[in-house]
C-alpha cells in the first residue's frame, strides 16, 4: 500500500491531488486534508469524475501538532505532502516525526509574523529525522524543486565545476485581472516585497527590493519580458550545496500594472504584517488584502500564455569555459484543459507528485532532511518529461546576461 495524506486544498493541491489520482499503481491511497474540508471535497468530485477514484477528505488545522497526530495515526501514510502554507511545516514535521511517517513539502518554514524564509528551522530537524529512520524532502515544488534538480543535473552531466547560476522565471500568461496573484497572495506578496539578496564572491549581497532588472527573450516564442532580480529560498541551499558558485541569482518577471499595484499597496500600508487596530477588532493589513483578492485556484479558466522557467548555468568543462540554459515552457491552457488549474499550480504541483513518487518508488529514500539537489537528479528529471514537464537544454545560449 502506498497511501499519501495530502494537506492543504488550494491551487497547488489541486494539481497534485489530480496528478497523484492519475497514477493509481504508486498512489494506492489518497486522503485529503484542509482547514475547509468543503474545499477537500470540491477536490474529490472533481477527481471522482475524471478518474472514477475515491478520494476520503478531512478537516485539520495544520497548526496543533496534537490535531495533526490525531489525524495521521488514523489515516496511517506512508507518506504527508504538505501543500498548506510556509507556516505549517513545522508543525507538520513534528507531527511526522511523533507517528514515523515521512514528509514533503513545496516552501520553506516562514514565522507568520517575521517575513523572513529561511532554511535553518528545517535543516535543524536533520538529526531527529536520521535517528528517526524518516525522510524530509523540502522544496518539491518547481521553484524551488525543479530548478534545484535542473541545476544539479547540469552538474552532474555538463560540467566539471559549475561557477554562476541564473534562475529565470517568467510567467507570460494574462488572467485579465489588474492584480492579482498566481499563488496564494500573502506569501507570494511577503515574498516580492522581500529585500533582494543574490550570491557574490562567498556572501549574500543585499539589494533593495526590484531595484535591478533587465530584459529577456524567452526561446519557444513565450516573449520579451522585463524580469527583476530577487531572493529566493533555493539560493540558500544550492550556494552551499555547490560551493564552486562565484555568483547565484534568481529573476521573475512582472508585468507593470502588477509593480503599479505593488508599489501603491506598499505605500498605503496594505502588505503590512503586523496587526492594527480597527474599529474594535485586530486586522492583519495582509491578511484583510489576500480576502479581497482574486483566488489563486480560480484563476485556471481566464489565465492565457505561457510559463518559462529555467536556469543558466556557467562553469568549466575539460578545462573550457561552458554556458547552457536548461528550461521548462508551460501553457497555461493546456493546465487548465488537463486538470483545471493555471500554470504556477500546475508547475509546482507536478514536481510534489513526482518528488512523492520517487520517495515511495525508494528512488529517493533516505532517512533526514534533504533539499532537492542532494538527491540524483535523473530519475526525476526523466519523470518531469513523462508527466507533463518536458525541459530542453541550450548548449552556449545567445543571450548576455547581467
Ligand atoms: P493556497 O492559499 O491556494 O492554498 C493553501 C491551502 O492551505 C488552503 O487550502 C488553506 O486552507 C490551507 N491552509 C492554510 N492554513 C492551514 C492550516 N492552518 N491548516 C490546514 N490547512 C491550512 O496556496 P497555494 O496552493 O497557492 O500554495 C500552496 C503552497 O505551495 C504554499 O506553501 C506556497 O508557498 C507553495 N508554492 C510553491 C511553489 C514552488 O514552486 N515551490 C510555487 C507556488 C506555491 P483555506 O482554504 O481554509 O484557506
Amino acid at each position: 500500500m502506498s497511501r499519501v495524506l495530502i494537506i492543504g486544498a488550494g491551487g497547488v493541491s489541486q494539481v497534485v491531488v489530480h496528478k497523484c489520482a492519475q497514477l493509481p499503481e504508486v498512489f494506492t491511497d489518497i486522503i485529503l486534508a484542509s482547514r475547509t474540508e468543503a474545499k477537500c471535497k470540491a477536490i474529490a468530485e472533481q477527481v471522482k469524475k475524471n478518474y472514477d477514484r475515491t478520494i476520503a477528505t478531512a478537516e485539520i488545522d495544520a497548526d496543533s501538532v496534537p490535531e495533526l497526530v490525531q489525524l495521521i495515526n488514523k489515516v496511517k501514510p506512508f507518506l504527508v505532502i504538505n501543500v498548506a502554507l510556509p507556516y505549517q511545516d513545522l508543525t507538520i514535521m513534528d507531527a511526522c516525526l511523533e507517528c514515523g511517517v515521512h514528509y514533503l513539502d513545496t516552501a520553506n518554514y516562514e514565522p507568520i509574523d517575521t517575513a523572513k524564509f529561511e532554511y535553518k528551522w528545517q535543516w535543524e530537524y536533520q538529526d531527529k529525522f536520521k535517528a528517526a529512520g524518516l525522510m524530509a524532502l523540502l522544496g518539491s515544488g518547481f521553484d524551488p524543486g525543479a530548478t534545484n534538480v535542473f541545476t544539479a543535473y547540469l552538474a552532474k552531466h555538463f560540467f566539471d565545476e559549475i561557477q554562476t547560476l541564473d534562475i529565470i522565471d517568467v510567467n507570460g500568461g494574462d488572467h485579465g485581472y489588474p492584480f492579482a496573484t498566481n499563488f496564494n497572495p500573502e506569501i507570494n506578496i511577503r515574498e516580492v516585497s522581500a529585500e533582494c539578496r543574490h550570491w557574490e564572491n562567498n556572501e549574500f549581497v543585499t539589494t533593495p527590493p526590484m531595484s535591478l532588472k533587465q530584459s529577456f527573450s524567452c526561446p519557444e516564442d513565450v516573449g520579451t519580458y522585463n524580469i527583476y532580480r530577487m531572493y529566493h529560498e533555493e539560493l540558500e541551499s544550492l550556494t552551499k550545496h555547490y560551493p564552486t558558485l562565484q555568483r547565484a541569482q534568481f529573476w521573475m518577471s512582472f508585468g507593470e500594472s502588477y509593480l503599479k499595484h505593488l508599489e501603491v499597496l506598499n505605500n498605503v500600508g496594505m502588505t503590512g504584517i503586523e496587526a492594527i487596530e480597527f474599529e474594535g477588532h485586530k486586522i492583519v493589513p495582509i491578511q484583510f488584502l489576500k480576502a479581497l483578492l482574486p483566488e489563486p485556484s480560480l484563476l485556471g479558466p481566464r489565465t492565457h500564455g505561457k510559463t518559462c522557467i529555467g536556469c543558466v548555468v556557467t562553469g568549466l568543462k575539460d578545462g573550457k569555459q561552458r554556458t547552457v540554459y536548461i528550461y521548462n515552457v508551460k501553457d497555461h491552457q493546456d493546465c487548465y484543459k488537463e486538470v483545471g488549474s493555471q500554470a504556477i499550480s500546475y508547475t509546482t504541483g507536478v514536481p510534489a507528485m513526482i518528488g512523492a513518487k520517487m520517495m515511495l518508488e525508494g528512488k529517493w529514500m533516505q532517512a533526514g532532511v534533504w533539499n532537492m539537489e542532494q538527491m540524483d537528479p535523473d530519475p526525476f528529471m526523466e519523470d518531469l518529461n513523462l508527466y507533463g514537464l518536458p525541459w530542453h537544454v541550450i548548449d552556449e545560449p545567445n543571450f548576455d546576461l547581467l
